[in-house]
């Protein structure tokens, strides 16, 4: 049983110096599956990720397809009273703790479709018939965005410059369909490769520096003239996505009492949350961290179920739930780890309400 000075630290989040535990390499050899990489265009130019970088984008579909979906998946089916007090604390699935079901069963099947359509994307399946191709674009950085002027002369999905009919160059504003783009305050950026113009909110950028989008995110996804980007940023905060960290879901993340869940999210789990964006691009982050995905979901428990970050973090949890050691197994009630038997200690003291 815990102390109430336990407790009261777990509430606050802060490390305590107890046993670090080290989780088993899951992953068995190093061999690569091509199989998931050939689902993704990549550009050839700017913006090409290099060898040791689609290596580790590589992992990381496969960490998700393999390890962390099924993770999510295989805790949905069996519903433990576990799973049902970290459905509620993140997505605000209501449990029947009498019945030992969800008060909703819709809302549980729900959770399990996009799952199942995050799995489906990462095996190369664009769902929906919003895109002209079938397969999504993966970027490295975010340097080959080209700031363009009103002025310059604008290009067709060839990449080759307009024309008028006395062969003259056309502008960027003559064109009507991004004049009204324009009009909205957006900025144009050009992206080779795909040969496409993104109209960018002028937030997004500093005019004239491109970089600056991978300072603010580890990855984004947007979506261009029906093309779907998903892009992995390699320089920014905390080291970007590819320096980020020594530990992902397989190498063996540590894990301590009372760690809060979001110190759990390897480049995997954040590759979760993008894929959640492919396959819901008009969808925004409605939460970004465990402690809003709690607030929404008590507050609007629809957008806390349909949130990337709500969504991927319910799958580390799971991960950790069920791959722990045998003699630690971790639960996230209060979104920090706990030992089980602690955790039920805590229900019988205060039973869930
Ligand atoms: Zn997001």
């Amino acid at each position: 049983m815990p102390s109430v000075k336990d407790s009261v630290l777990g509430l606050l989040g802060l490390a305590t110096t107890n046993l670090a535990h080290v989780l088993p390499t899951v992953r068995q050899s190093p061999q690569l599956a091509s199989r998931n990489i050939d689902d993704f265009y990549f550009p050839s130019g700017a913006g090409a990720c290099s060898e040791s970088q689609m290596d580790a984008i590589n992992e990381w579909i496969d960490d998700v397809t393999d390890i962390l979906i099924p993770a999510a998946l295989d805790a949905l089916d069996a519903y433990t009273p576990n799973t049902a007090q970290t459905l509620m604390a993140l997505l605000g699935v209501e449990y029947d703790v009498i019945l030992n079901e969800p008060k909703d069963k819709d809302e549980l099947a729900t959770i399990k479709r996009w799952f199942d359509e995050a799995h489906s994307f990462l095996d190369g399946k664009l769902v929906g018939t919003d895109y002209d191709h079938d397969k999504a674009w993966i970027f490295c950085g975010d340097n080959y965005q080209e700031h363009k002027s009103v002025n310059d002369v604008a290009y067709n999905t060839e990449g080759e410059a307009l024309k008028d009919d006395d062969g003259e160059d056309v502008r960027i504003w003559q064109v009507p369909e991004y004049a009204a783009k324009l009009s909205q305050g957006r900025v144009p950026v050009w992206i080779p490769d795909v040969n496409a113009y993104r109209f960018a909110r002028s937030g997004d950028f500093l005019p004239g520096t491109p970089g600056t989008e991978c300072t603010a995110a580890r990855a984004f996804v947007y979506t261009v003239s029906r093309n779907l980007i998903i892009d992995v940023c390699t320089s920014g905060k905390e080291g970007g996505l590819f320096e980020f960290g020594s530990s992902d879901v397989i190498d063996g993340v540590e894990v301590t009492e009372h760690q809060l869940i979001d110190r759990l999210r390897s480049q995997s789990v954040i590759l979760l949350h993008e894929t959640f964006h492919a396959i819901r691009p008009w969808d925004n982050d409605h939460a970004k961290n465990s402690h809003q995905c709690y607030s929404l979901a008590i507050s609007d428990r629809s957008k806390a179920q349909a949130s990337p970050e709500c969504l991927a973090l319910f799958a580390a949890a799971m991960y950790f739930q069920t791959n722990s050691q045998d003699d630690e197994k971790w639960v996230f009630w209060r979104l920090y780890a706990e030992h089980q038997d602690d955790a039920w200690g805590d229900l019988a003291k205060s039973p869930a309400a």
